[in-house]
């Protein structure tokens, strides 16, 4: 039996639960497809937790303005559930001459994308707020912060909920057909069945771009290629010297191996990149040698033996090593020209900092529709 609902949203993590909170609050009736048997298993659940400025992406760009607006939205959101969150400030170092002109182009950059609020230090300016910060200049950035992802989710999830919202977990998307201006999903695992949906959304993170391709009636050139970087983190032992986030400056792929806080003051560093085929989390305890040889850049007080193999998380790319980063894509029937299917290809960082400006956009999409 093929069952009428009216909207689907396809993954449970940040953003799907984001998404379905804002169509829920939009008086729609949803309903989110979980693969997994909980929310955020994947990508999620695998990230450093900034609550990111907004600072390095290109001006006009889905991740300059979503990050902003996401921030904002994310901090209010923050105060008025009473989630875990700190805005414990990052500094940006340049660890030799040669990276002060880069330091320079990134306070422009922040400037251009509506970020006023950084404040060029000196190395003694830098001594006073972190003493074991080595650089040659540095920017502060007073609105970056940590948040507690998980207690986001169960947020995002509890509001989408009393606006009747429902969760089905173990429940993969496995096909489906766009279709007569609806899309038709083959959903399997232990309840298999059948919907006929008047919006599905496409949250599905990393299988994104795949499980497009299994819905018949998307046209081709309307998918992203998927692309894999996996980011590792090593976990500091011992206390944490550090009342602030410590970045260097970016390398292609990912934003250098930074000191992020959790909630707790727990130190950990990471994520570097490391392009992969395939879904693995191991992290290979060799790869502590860069680590240690990165963080002393910046950092050259860190004892050896201090880093511990953490954990890993996977960057959703939609472009491949070497080629240049691309925006997130929120596609509706105005990009691909087919009703009832809204994708979201690409949300990687800053995705969880922007996560409630993405579902408000994705409820304007659905709206015009
Ligand atoms: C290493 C790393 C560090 C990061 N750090 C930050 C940071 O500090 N700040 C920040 O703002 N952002 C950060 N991000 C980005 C952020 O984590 C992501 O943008 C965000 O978590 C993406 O959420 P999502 O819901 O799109 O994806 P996911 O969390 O991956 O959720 C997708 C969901 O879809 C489900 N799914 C997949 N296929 C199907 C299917 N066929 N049927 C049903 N369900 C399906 C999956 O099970 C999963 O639960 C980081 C990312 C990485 C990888």
């Amino acid at each position: 039996m093929v069952e009428r609902l009216d909207c689907a949203v396809i993954g449970a993590g940040v953003v799907g639960l984001a998404v379905a909170r804002a169509l829920a609050r939009d008086g729609r009736d949803v309903v989110v497809l979980e693969a997994a048997d909980a929310i955020g298993t994947e990508t999620s659940s695998r990230n450093s937790e900034v609550i990111h400025a907004g600072i390095y992406y290109a001006t006009g760009s889905l991740k300059a303005r979503l990050c902003v607006a996401g921030k904002a939205m994310l901090y209010a959101y923050c105060a008025e559930r009473g989630l875990g969150h700190a805005r414990c400030g990052k500094l940006i170092v340049a660890t030799s001459g040669d990276q002060t002109d880069e330091l320079a182009a990134l306070k422009r950059q922040a400037d251009a994308n509506g970020v006023h609020d950084l404040a060029a230090l000196t190395p003694a300016e830098v001594a006073r707020l972190e003493p074991e910060v080595r650089c040659v200049a540095a920017l502060h950035s007073p609105s970056t912060g940590i948040v507690d992802s998980h207690g986001l989710m169960l947020a995002l999830q509890g509001d989408a909920e009393e606006r009747g919202a429902m969760l089905a977990f173990a429940a993969p998307v496995e096909r489906g057909i766009a279709d007569g201006g609806r899309v038709r999903l083959v959903v399997g695992g232990a309840a298999p069945m059948e919907l006929d949906c008047a919006l599905a959304v496409n949250c599905a993170g990393l299988h994104a771009p795949g499980l497009a391709r299994r819905i018949g009636g998307i046209p081709a050139a309307s998918i992203p290629p998927a692309h894999l970087a996996r980011g590792c983190y090593f976990t500091l032992t011992g206390r944490s010297p550090f009342a602030r986030l410590v970045y260097p400056m970016p390398e292609p792929g990912g934003l250098g191996v930074h000191i992020t806080l959790d909630l707790a003051g727990q130190a950990r560093f990471g994520p570097d990149v490391e392009w992969i085929d395939r879904i693995d989390y191991a992290v290979d305890s060799r790869r502590a040698e860069r680590f240690y040889a990165s963080i002393r850049r910046y950092w050259p007080g860190l004892p050896d033996g201090a880093l511990q193999p953490g954990y890993s998380g996977i960057r959703p790319k939609i472009s491949g090593p070497g080629e240049p980063a691309r925006d997130f894509v929120i596609a509706g029937p105005e990009a691909h020209g087919v009703p009832g299917w809204i994708a979201l290809y690409g949300i990687e960082s800053p995705g969880l900092t922007s996560s409630l400006a993405i579902g408000a956009a994705v409820a304007r999409i659905a709206a015009a529709a």
